[in-house]
């Protein structure tokens, strides 16, 4: 069986509801939906979800919360509006929603978590009880029930380990069944959410639970495009790629698919199809263990702006004993985390990310280095962005940095770093922002057509 989650977007309306009802319909093995609150109907619609965040916000200033709660509510009633739910479905979800308005202030460490989540269980509810009205044997379970345990971390849960032994028993359920998305409960009953856009990892984490034969995850694009299509007219959907492939564009901004959901399916080998619910015959992309990269060394083209870089060179550095060591315990001192180290014989790069740094704190780190590491020379460069050419393929194929440098220097893009992964799956150039739209143009057309 499978287990397929649909996005804020695939919610928004009833129009939307109504392609969902035919997904569903339309593979008998689809037995668990996983859902998100409803999303954007337009460019200028608010999630529920965001309403729900006002909610919590207005609350702890003590300020008027019903005129949220009426709008939350009308969200709902225009959706089912357009289908036979059960009466008493829609009081259960106002009643949720008013009670989310007495919800204790003070000490409630989980309070957010309680209000926010309340955006996917009552869609849930609605969504199982539209399909009922459709005929279709679906039901509502609630994550305690089915076994989501998950860390006591507000707003950034963690699934735990036995949570997944728990979950095992609904494998053989044989009505579909309606699971929210975003939270989990903890070991003390808590209600507790994921990070922002989890009912990814909640898809993920189901599928692994009942050990499922695919993760169907419906969004509003056809894919994962193999470069942004804002810099590529109309970029190749990627068809399939790797766990490792993901993992290193969704790093370097590639954002359709929580970077955290990957790790539960990723381990139980349960592959993922991202697929349009607009468009659902597309055959989407899927992200699997292995592929067979023979024809295509390079999957897809990434970057991320924002980073800095520290150049440190001392000559015979390679002697000296504890040096990068005493390098990265100054940027422990200081708070900060690094994100790449290339180095050289007699040099190391440190790249962080910019936001870290203000102009106070950037010229106490360079004091403290050049005091302690007494090298000889210190440089710092700004506004740098990465550049990430992804492919298992590129491990066998000799050129792919030989073809990739070639292209950029064509270009007179100048090259101030380039990282090749001990992995192999990626190679990364580090090059000024405002040359980043020619350099992600000039590779995607060297390596696709
Ligand atoms: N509704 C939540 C959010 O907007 C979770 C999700 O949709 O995945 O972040």
């Amino acid at each position: 069986m499978k287990v397929v989650k649909f996005g804020g977007s695939s919610l928004a309306s009833a129009q939307q509801v109504q392609k969902v009802i035919a997904i569903i319909a339309d593979d008998p093995t689809r037995k668990f939906v996983v859902v998100s609150a409803p999303g954007k109907r337009d460019k200028e619609d608010t999630k529920v979800t965001d309403h729900l965040i006002a909610l919590y916000d207005a609350k702890i200033k003590g300020k008027e919360v019903q005129d949220l709660i009426s709008t939350i509510a009308k969200r709902y009633a225009a959706i089912a509006k357009s289908f036979h739910v059960d009466e008493k479905i829609m009081v259960d979800i106002t009643n949720h929603l008013e009670k989310l308005a007495d919800l204790p202030v003070e000490g409630n460490e989980f309070l957010k978590d309680e209000i926010v989540a309340s955006g996917e269980d009552n869609n849930a509810k609605l969504i199982a009880g539209i399909l009922q009205a459709q005929g279709i044997n679906a039901r509502y379970v609630n994550p305690k029930d089915f076994g989501i345990i998950v860390s006591s971390e507000p707003g950034n849960a963690r699934i735990l380990f036995k949570a997944y032994q728990k979950m095992k028993k609904w494998a053989d359920t044989q009505d579909v069944l309606i699971i929210p998305g975003f939270f989990g409960y903890t070991e003390g009953g808590q209600v507790c959410t994921f990070s922002r856009g989890g009912s990814d990892i909640t898809g993920s984490i189901v599928a692994a639970g009942v050990k499922a034969e695919l993760y169907e995850n419906f969004t509003d694009v056809d894919g994962i495009y193999a470069a942004h299509p804002g810099y590529i007219h109309k970029p190749e959907i990627i068809k399939e790629l790797t766990y490792r492939e993901m993992r290193e564009l969704a790093y370097a901004g590639f954002t359709v698919f929580h970077d955290e959901a990957l790790m539960p399916s990723y381990r139980a080998k349960i592959p993922v199809v991202i697929k349009n619910t607009n468009n659902p015959h597309c055959q989407g992309t899927k992200i699997t263990t292995t592929r067979d990269a023979t024809d295509n060394p390079v999957v897809g083209i990434a970057s991320d702006e924002g980073f800095t870089m520290i150049y440190i060179n001392k000559y015979l550095m390679n002697r000296e004993i504890g040096f990068t060591r005493r390098v990265l315990s100054i940027l422990e001192d200081f708070g900060l985390s690094y994100e790449h180290m290339p180095s050289g014989i007699d040099d190391i790069s440190i790249i962080l990310r910019a936001n870290q740094l203000d102009k106070t704190l950037e010229e106490e780190l360079l004091r403290t280095l050049a005091y302690e590491i007494d090298p000889d020379e210190l440089r710092i460069t700004h506004d740098l962005s990465m550049i990430m050419v992804v492919g298992e393929g590129m491990r066998q194929r000799v050129g792919c940095t030989a073809d990739s440098t070639a292209a950029l220097a064509r270009k007179k893009i100048n090259l101030e770093m380039i990282n090749q992964g001990s992995s192999e799956v990626s190679i990364m150039f580090g090059i000024h922002k405002e040359q980043e739209k020619l350099a992600i143009r000039t590779l995607y057309y060297t390596f696709f057509d």
